[in-house]
């Protein structure tokens, strides 16, 4: 039996096998072998739904240096913003008006929103919208951080690893910075828990099927209930500026793979992939995505949370556009759901419950 046949089989392989299947993915028949494996099972926990989630970029202030990130500490040429709480209650005003009940609050790591700020923030949005689902992505924060802001009723916590690979994650990232660390964070969220989102980039600098594969087996012990994966994009302040773009088809050859190692995951189709190809989202849909991030900062501040060059922030990326995103999604054969769409996992032990 080939490689891609063995994985659908089962899915639990060693790390030189995990570069065999990326290698072989490669292949165009096999990569669209694994895409309908994948829709298979997304179908199988979450039938035709695509979920939405209103995403809120609240600060583009960062201490952190990653050198990837368009908003990393030394951007320069960039206008920082921080919204306020009665912002940040506006931008959910407007979720709720057009039905959204997932709030995703992501900004770089700003010491300014100390604990006691998010909690004010969290606690407002949960007060005047008790059936949502609020989602932090805040970066790395100490375990009494994170157990503070649960406690306030965040449910869930976006914190991608980036990558699994130590050599790497320096290559990535300033010696301040630390894969041990970042690990350590994930499972402390989990610990507390959080419903937890992993992920990384497809194609960012310096990556091989090796590192792909580290990531692939960090997915498998930690099993998250979301990953992140989107390409990789150059931004034109960062070190990383003349580095190439990851590939859409990279990305898509790694949702399926990420569809099948964790059937349940929440896996969204990212803005990145949506900003690489006008059809980026349907074509992440049909790779075994089924969750889409559209945009409710203010329109003022979108273009300032600027992560790499010419992101989408208008047109179907932008929540008000909603009704146009439900047609194409729809036009692709799914279903734009705005339930708040827990894991899978989740919904099933609520229900025995
Ligand atoms: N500060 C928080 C953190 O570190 O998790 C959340 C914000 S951070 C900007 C969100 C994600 O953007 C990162 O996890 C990274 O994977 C992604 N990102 C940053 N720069 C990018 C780039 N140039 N291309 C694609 N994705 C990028």
């Amino acid at each position: 039996m080939d490689i891609i046949e063995r994985f659908i089989r089962n899915p639990e392989l060693g790390k030189t096998e995990y570069v065999e299947l990326l290698r072989a993915s490669e292949d165009r028949q096999a990569a669209h072998r694994l895409a309908e494996e994948a829709v298979r099972l997304r179908k199988k926990y979450y039938g035709n739904a695509v979920y939405v989630r209103g995403l809120i970029e609240f600060t583009n202030y960062c201490r952190n240096d990653c050198f990837y990130c368009g908003i990393r500490r030394s951007s320069r040429g960039l206008e920082r913003y921080r919204l306020t709480e009665e912002e940040i209650l506006s931008c959910c005003e407007e979720g709720s008006r057009l039905g959204f009940q997932t709030y995703v609050l992501q900004g770089g790591e700003d010491p300014w929103y100390t604990d006691e700020r998010l909690e004010r923030i969290i606690r407002s949005i949960k007060e005047q919208y008790p059936d949502c689902a609020v989602t932090l992505s805040v970066g790395e924060r100490s375990y009494e951080s994170y157990r503070r802001l649960r406690e306030a009723g965040a449910d869930r916590y976006l914190l991608r690893h980036e990558t699994a690979s130590e050599e790497h994650y320096r290559r990535l990232h300033p010696a301040e910075m630390s894969l041990v660390h970042r690990k350590q964070c994930l499972y402390q969220l989990k610990d507390l828990g959080y419903q937890v989102g992993a992920g990384f980039m497809a194609g960012s600098p310096g990556q091989t099927y090796a590192e792909l594969a580290e990531d692939l087996l960090f997915l498998r012990e930690l099993k998250p209930q979301m990953a992140g994966i989107g390409p990789f994009i150059p931004h034109h302040s960062t070190p990383f500026r003349d580095e190439p773009a990851g590939s859409v088809e990279l990305t898509l050859r790694l949702l399926s793979i990420v569809r099948i190692l964790l059937p349940r995951v929440l896996l969204p189709a990212t803005t990145a992939l949506g900003t690489m190809d006008p059809m980026g989202r349907e074509k992440g849909f049909a790779a075994g995505a089924n969750v889409v991030m559209p945009n409710l900062s203010p329109a003022a501040n979108r273009k300032q949370y600027e992560l790499y060059d010419n992101k989408l922030c208008t047109g179907d990326e932008a929540a008000e556009s909603l009704a146009d995103l439900k047609k194409r999604v729809e036009a692709a054969g799914w279903r734009l759901s705005m339930e708040r769409g827990d894991a899978a996992e989740e919904l099933e032990e609520a229900q025995k419950a």
